[in-house]
């Protein structure tokens, strides 16, 4: 269920992108800045949409928890109750401009100011940005975890293939020269804006 959610979330935020890429691209000043607000207004709902999604699941997640069979709570209480008592004790973070959606959207362009106007853009891209590498697969990570200890990247499945396959009680983070051996699940962030950039790489160099 969350992993469909998810997933689904993502690839709206992935439509918006491409949506405010062809806005930029192909919209001239004037009407540019009207479309940039209506597609501003749809990623701010979406933020807001989650915010409210993840705090509703806080709120189920304890009820579920306060009806469990090893606990002293009152059982007499209903259901609806309990779940409206948990959701007005979470926090309501109304901050759009701080969630990852809003900064996937609106985050600034890297080496804005290395890039002319006149320039092909695609093609700088592609010479800018370097997709990091698999230091298993040696192909490009398409879907790229930092590891928060050591800082390196890995490709989500390889590594979690990686760490079921190893002989040894602790994994060795497979970069030459890393002195992290204890990669562990836990500390594997997910890395939106690297993805991000990987997904624009292969889409520019897929065109050529
Ligand atoms: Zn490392």
């Amino acid at each position: 269920m969350t992993d469909k959610y998810e997933n689904l979330l993502n690839s709206c935020v992935n439509v918006l992108r491409s949506c405010k890429k062809f806005i930029e691209t192909n919209i001239d000043d004037e009407g540019q800045q009207q479309h940039l607000n209506i597609l501003n207004d749809i990623a701010k709902s979406y933020c807001e949409e989650d915010i409210e999604h993840k705090r509703c699941q806080a709120a189920i997640d304890k009820t579920i928890d306060y009806f469990s069979i090893n606990s002293d709570n009152d059982f007499t209480r209903q259901v609806e109750e309990v779940y409206n008592d948990f959701l007005n004790q979470e926090d309501v973070n109304n901050d759009y401009k701080q969630h990852p959606i809003w900064k996937r959207i609106n985050r600034p362009k890297k080496s804005e100011a290395n890039v002319s106007v006149d320039a092909d853009c695609s093609l700088l891209v592609s010479q800018v940005f370097q997709p990091p590498i698999d230091p298993i697969t040696k192909k490009v990570i398409e879907d790229p975890y930092r590891n928060q200890v050591c800082g390196h990247i890995y490709d989500y499945k390889t590594i979690l293939n990686y760490m079921q396959t190893t002989k040894h009680a602790h994994t060795r983070c497979p970069y030459i020269g890393c002195n992290n051996n204890n990669i562990q699940v836990s500390f594997l962030e997910k890395d939106d804006q690297l993805k991000d950039d990987i997904e624009d790489y292969l889409a520019n160099n897929n065109a050529h």
